[in-house]
């Protein structure tokens, strides 16, 4: 059948065809909107360090990239269509889309609220399939999306909703740890890297009542540390600062996007203390035993987080006023922004503006 017989939806999006290419106009069909979706037209999509690290197949060994890719897992816009079956939202209002569209709803993840570990592999919202396994996925830097209304965030927001994009990953990825290892008044936690995630680290922890350390290699993102509610800021590039540190910390969340050694932060954690990590560098790490041992140390990782606890951070973030700091581009500056983003010139998140692209 042709995309007019269907009804399936035209969208307008930007598509990296290899490792090389540049972004470019791309132009795609979603499905038609069935009963239970919702047409979300797009406002703003923030640009994620995984979004770079696909664009560029560095992850070719555990999620190759499959070339046209529109990434976009940061998505807030306003439901243009709902279908006959849909009761969570109306025409007007505001949702959010993070990084996965669907799941198998069955599987005891699924029905624990983790559908980001789908025992039958859940739907990312880019560079994946839907739940059939053959209609592939392009992400929000594009300007329509339809999704399932349980897949959909509600946000709580009025006027400006740009730095409410970010909070789809950068907001939960660093919440739902946080919050899983308890982190409140009287905690001392640490927080590895000032981009995208550290940012919403810090600002999450500090409403959560932590004391908050950041870990940094850039000496002129200080004053934005302070700003953004940390109470101590170290510049990593010279080891010895680390060393008055050592075994003061209960959680230590490491949020760097290139390869580094993590002994060194295993160093800080008191007894008992967890670290977590988030970022996913290309290489492997290599941890010594004697470095979890000696303190009774857990070493961790963290995704993102289902979808109650995506709800759960966004209305925590509405509660407290939190957003994102964020940098607004037209989509010809996607490049540039990756460039920036690479170099750690990022204050502190990019969000593409679809609505007026
Ligand atoms: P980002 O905005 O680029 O921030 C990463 C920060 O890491 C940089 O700003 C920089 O902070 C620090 N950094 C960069 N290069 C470094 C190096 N060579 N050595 C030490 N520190 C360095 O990236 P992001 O969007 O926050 O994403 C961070 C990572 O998390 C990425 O790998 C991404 O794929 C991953 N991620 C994971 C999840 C999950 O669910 N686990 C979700 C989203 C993203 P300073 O300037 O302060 O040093
Ligand atoms: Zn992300
Ligand atoms: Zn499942």
């Amino acid at each position: 059948m042709t995309p007019a017989e269907t009804k399936a939806v035209a969208v307008k999006g930007y598509a990296t065809h290899s490792e090389e290419a540049k972004f470019a106009p791309f132009e795609f069909t979603r499905r038609e909107v069935g009963a239970h979706d919702i047409l979300i037209d797009i406002e703003y999509a923030g640009i994620c360090h995984s979004d770079i690290h696909q664009a560029k197949n560095e992850w070719k060994d555990a999620m190759p990239t499959n070339y046209p890719l529109v990434p976009g897992h940061e998505i807030v816009g306003r439901v243009s269509q709902v279908g006959d079956a849909v009761t969570k939202f109306e025409v007007g209002d505001i949702a959010g889309i993070g990084c996965f569209i669907d799941s198998c709803r069955e599987c005891a993840n699924c029905k624990n609220g983790q559908e980001q570990f789908c025992l039958k592999g859940s739907a990312f919202t880019y560079n994946g399939t839907e739940m059939d396994r053959v209609t592939k996925t392009y992400g929000g830097y594009a300007d329509k999306y339809v999704i399932d209304e349980n897949y959909a965030l509600k946000v709580k927001a009025d006027g400006d909703l740009s730095g409410i994009a970010p909070l789809l990953c950068a907001g939960i990825t660093t919440y739902s740890p946080l919050k899983r290892f308890k982190v409140g008044p009287g905690q001392k936690v640490g927080i590895v890297g000032l981009g995208g995630l550290g940012h919403m680290g810090v600002k999450i922890a500090k409403a959560m009542g932590a004391e908050i350390t950041i870990f940094s290699t850039s000496p002129s993102k200080e004053a934005d540390a302070k700003a953004l509610g940390a109470d101590h800021f170290v510049v990593t590039r010279d080891p010895e600062n680390l060393v008055p540190l050592t075994g003061t910390f209960n959680m230590i969340l490491d949020t760097v996007s290139a390869d580094h050694d993590v002994n060194q932060y295993l160093n800080l954690l008191g007894v008992g203390g967890a670290m977590v990590v988030v970022g996913v560098p290309p290489s492997p790490n290599q941890i010594h035993a004697m470095s979890l041992i000696f303190g009774n140390k857990t070493f961790s990782g963290s995704l993102i987080g289902g979808i109650p606890e995506t709800q759960e951070m966004l209305d925590f973030c509405a509660e407290h006023n939190i957003t994102s700091e964020v940098e607004v581009i037209k989509p010809d500056y996607i490049e540039t922004a990756y460039d920036r983003t690479i170099k750690a010139d990022v204050r502190y998140r990019f969000v593409i503006d679809i609505k007026n692209a």
